[in-house]
């Protein structure tokens, strides 16, 4: 089936047509099984008291008074001895008694012929207007014995009924396929707007707006999508951006890098020059190297937390270490270091990754710090955390760079940043490292006065 909404029509109507033939013969075993014996039984006592009321009547006229029976609702059939037969009523379908039957009355017999007619639908066995289908009760009348032969007159009884009966179900059954018909639209135009919208994301178009007010399954699902769709035009825009900052930022050194190789092929350059190109180049290639490395270390970061080899180990120690490896660095810009680090807090991480993080929040806070400034590390265990703090006197951040410093490139203040060297990728790296530990980093950070970058790890 092609559509979702041939589907549902298919397997509702088929569903109401089932249901439909069960309870139909629900109620034709119901008939045979209780209704019937009722009917055979009601039919035959009003046939004894027709009978009875006759005998008690001599002076009755006969005819006239079955006249009156039969325009309440009933066909007769009398029949005397010498075989003479009148009908009252409405007249039989099929007049098909046997001889023996009215032999069998007319010796004084009850005739049981609705319960014993033919179990057949119910349609043909309640409604079967024939001479067959009825009630034989003896009596005497004027010196004679008669059969009369009762059966109610559905067609009289039930006219105005059956009528109404049909045509409410015909409107019943109308009705409910036209609803129904509409109330699938209604079901099945979301998931159509929806797919819709797919095909519009598939190619490329992030902006599919279908807002639903349905606080149903179907709702849930129109929003789901919005959101995704949103969640995918973010990850797009990301994803350009990021490629072009890194093409900028290796078409930079590489440019560089060309340029003064070519200066390099001349000859009338002094060796002053040649050595300054050639520290250019080194330079450049560093840089170039050390980008690649971030960008390594940023992609298998993002792929998994699996690459992790966590151990316990003493984190003062650590530090105590990687201060000895800055201290020229620092002592080159004339910056003061000072460190309260002890040396028993042993954390569980991975060392090395651990080791990335500090190394950058160390490089930055000597790096964005004033000629003559300090920087102070120190490390501190409070309950099941340990803070780990590098404090500096440097520039500062504005609020507004505070915010984005942890974003993949930003750098803050371009014009001032120029000068130092840098890809915008530490503080991403050390972000992305602290959530694999299950920690997080804060900052505090004035303008010109300086920033405090706090690292908390849980110790397990
Ligand atoms: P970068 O390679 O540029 O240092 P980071 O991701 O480490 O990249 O830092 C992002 C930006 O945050 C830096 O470019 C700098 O502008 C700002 N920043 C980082 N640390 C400090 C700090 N201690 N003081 C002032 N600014 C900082």
């Amino acid at each position: 089936m092609r559509t979702l909404y041939v589907k549902f029509t298919v397997i509702t109507l088929t569903i109401f047509i089932v249901s439909s033939f069960l309870a139909f013969f629900i109620a034709n075993a119901y008939y045979q099984k209780s209704l019937k014996p009722y009917n055979d039984e009601k039919i035959t006592n009003f046939a004894l008291s027709i009978t009875e009321f006759i005998e008690e009547h001599p002076d009755l006229n006969l005819s006239s008074y079955l006249d009156t029976i039969a325009s309440i609702g009933y066909q007769i059939y009398l029949i005397d001895e010498s075989g003479e037969d009148t009908f009252f009523g409405a007249p039989f379908r099929k007049v098909n008694l046997e001889e023996a039957t009215k032999e069998y009355v007319l010796d004084g017999n009850i005739y049981h012929g609705i319960i014993n007619f033919p179990s057949e639908l119910f349609v043909t066995g309640f409604f079967a207007n024939e001479l067959k289908n009825s009630i034989g009760a003896p009596f005497n009348h004027d010196d004679t014995t008669y059969g009369l032969f009762l059966r109610p007159d559905i067609k009289l009884l039930f006219n105005e009924a059956r009528f109404l009966l049909a045509w409410t179900l015909l409107f019943t059954v109308v009705l409910s396929i036209v609803l129904f018909a509409f109330s699938m639209v209604y079901l099945v135009k979301p998931i159509s707007k929806l797919t819709q919208a797919t095909k519009l994301l598939a190619e490329g178009d992030y902006h599919v707006e279908i807002a639903s007010g349905r606080k149903d399954e179907l709702g849930e699902l129109s929003r789901s999508f919005s959101r995704m769709a949103n969640q995918l035009e973010k990850m797009e825009d990301f994803r350009k951006e990021f490629i072009s900052n890194i093409s900028h930022d290796i078409q930079s050194p590489l440019s560089n890098i060309k340029g003064y190789t070519n200066l390099l092929e001349n000859d009338s350059i002094s060796k002053e020059e040649k050595e300054q190109y050639l520290g250019i180049i080194q330079n450049e290639t560093h840089r170039l190297s050390s980008l690649t490395k971030q960008l390594l270390l940023l992609a298998s970061l993002d792929r998994t937390d699996d690459m992790m080899d966590k151990k316990p180990f003493n984190i003062g120690e650590q530090l105590k270490e990687l201060v000895r490896n800055h201290q020229w660095q620092a002592g080159e810009k004339g910056i003061m270091m000072s460190y309260v680090l002890p040396d028993d807090i042993e954390i569980i991480g991975d060392p090395s990754l651990l080791n990335t993080v500090w190394d950058n929040l160390l490089m930055n806070a000597i790096k964005y710090n004033k000629p003559n400034g300090t920087v102070e590390i120190s490390v501190e265990k409070k309950g099941n955390s340990v803070f780990v703090t590098f404090k500096d006197t440097g520039i500062g951040l504005s609020e507004k760079e505070v915010e984005r410093i942890f974003e993949r490139f930003y750098r803050a203040d371009t014009a001032r940043s120029r000068t130092i060297e840098g890809t915008g990728l530490g503080l991403s790296i050390a972000w992305t490292i602290i959530k694999l530990h299950g920690g997080q980093i804060n900052v505090q950070s004035k303008e010109n006065e300086g920033s405090t970058f706090t690292v908390e790890l849980p110790v397990g």
